[in-house]
């Protein structure tokens, strides 16, 4: 006979089990996959490589959305899975509105990645399986998902021989993306027509995707880069010459809500407005401090298994330490081919190596990549830029966010110690009348710095 507790924990297994059915790796022949948007270029290149392998794919409206998602959650959750939470249900609704009883929601699978450790962000599909299952007829809409504990593997979504090919397009679609957001940055505090710069990237956008969608599968991808080229050069024509540089500021936080142009209410634009050149942190990072960490661990393990002489776990760790190393050596050379191309006609910034970044954590012992979360990035990022010369810092997060938090309360104390001007700022869908004031003092701040030490 179960106890008590035996009888809880088999009740929850199961009820898990029943919300994971629906969230997973499933092939995606003949669906249409919904991507949320994140970044304002990234996620339209990216469903355009979903559409060179065959597969129908969108970049959802989003935050219009936003009231759907707040009526099925309380307020506690982290405010991106509102967000993303929003743009699904409003999209299911519209789709059903036109397509009247044509609506098929098993026709669609909605992408939901997630990531594990002490971050909730490797809940957000589960908890949008809760509530999709509770509204008639979605409870047939899967959500596909990839996790950052196999490094985003794709193993199920397509067919085995197209996985590789597949990767390396999307990596290529992320660094692109990254890119071009540089580009903008780089280009729209110097451009000589008001809206110039931007007319300038939503063309690039459409140019770059429609390249994606043609030449993502075969053996073309250097069409796409070669397009990239063009646009890189064209792009010095939106500056003025004669506006002299402005300082720069550097923005730090939470992936999602620092990259989401409404939810952080276009901040960037407006530290631009109040005179900065603004760099974002990259979603490349991102993805390359996740394979950086499954070396890290699989290292991990081998040590340990050799310590133990357990034969089978170092044959597995080996392997894996070297096909996750084989995998971020390949990325840093895709970053580094595209930056360096971009840098030969305008000089924007180039990502941080992840390595490089954990041993700046170590060497001033503030924080460490056992703990995990974007800290682990956040952080030395900050500390890096500082110590560039960059004229300020902005840590950009949803509020009650657990990992940026964490980076408020370990990088401001170092950013005093620098003398680098520093500012947390935080988003929950409400407007603030303080902000605009809290961004124009940091940019005064910055200017201050930019006057006694120049610019990095
Ligand atoms: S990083 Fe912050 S907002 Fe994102 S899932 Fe984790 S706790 Fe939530």
């Amino acid at each position: 006979m179960k106890t008590i507790d035996q009888f809880k924990r088999s009740e929850q297994t199961d009820t898990f089990d029943e919300i994971s059915k629906g969230v997973g790796h499933f092939d995606v022949k003949g669906k249409t996959i919904l991507i949320p948007e994140m970044n304002r270029i990234g996620c339209h290149l990216m469903a355009g490589v979903f559409r060179g392998f065959g597969v129908s794919s969108f970049v959802m409206d989003t935050y219009k959305g936003l009231d759907m998602g707040k009526e099925h959650t309380s307020g506690k959750e982290c405010f991106p899975c509102i967000v993303t939470l929003g743009d699904i249900l409003l999209y299911m609704k519209k789709e059903e509105e036109r397509l009247g009883d044509q609506f098929n929601p098993e026709s669609y699978m909605y992408f939901m990645p997630e990531s594990g450790g002490p971050c909730r962000f490797g809940m957000y599909n589960k908890f949008h399986r809760i509530i999709l299952d509770s509204i008639a007829g979605l409870d047939r809409l899967k959500i596909v998902t990839l996790t950052a504990d196999n490094n985003y593997s794709l193993d199920g979504l397509l067919p085995k021989e197209k996985v590789l090919e597949f990767r390396k397009a999307a990596y290529l679609s992320v660094v692109i993306g990254d890119a071009l957001d540089r580009l903008l940055w780089r280009i729209r505090p110097y451009e000589k027509k008001e809206g110039e710069a931007d007319i300038f990237i939503n063309n690039a956008i459409e140019r770059m995707t429609e390249f994606f969608s043609k030449y993502s599968s075969g053996k073309n991808l250097h069409k796409i880069v070669d397009e990239l080229e063009e646009i890189v050069k064209k792009s010095r024509e939106v500056i003025d010459p004669d506006i002299p540089r402005k300082p720069i500021v550097a923005v730090v936080g939470e992936i999602y809500v620092r990259s989401h142009l409404k939810t952080n209410q276009d901040t960037i634009r407006m530290l631009e407005k109040y005179g900065a050149e603004v760099v974002n942190a990259s979603v490349g990072e991102w993805i390359n401090y996740i394979t950086y960490d499954q070396v890290r661990m699989a290292k991990r393990d081998l040590k340990i298994g050799l310590k133990s002489l357990r034969i089978k776990d170092i044959k597995d760790s080996l392997f894996r330490y070297l096909k996750y190393s084989m995998t971020l050596f390949y990325q840093y050379m895709q970053q580094r081919k595209i930056y360096r191309l971009a840098l030969k006609y305008i000089d924007i910034q180039e990502d941080h190596k992840i390595g490089h970044l954990e041993k700046n954590l170590k060497n001033n012992n503030a924080f460490s990549f056992e703990v995990g979360t974007e800290a682990c990035l956040s952080i030395p990022s900050a500390l890096e830029y500082a110590r560039k010369g960059f004229n300020g810092v902005v840590n950009i997060f949803p509020f009650t966010c657990m990992p940026s938090n964490l980076t408020s309360s370990i990088a401001k104390p170092l950013m005093s110690r620098l003398h680098t001007p520093y500012l947390d700022v935080s988003y929950d869908g409400s407007f603030q009348p303080g902000r605009e004031p809290a961004l124009r003092t940091f940019m005064y701040q910055a200017y201050q710095h930019f006057k006694v030490n120049g610019r990095a």
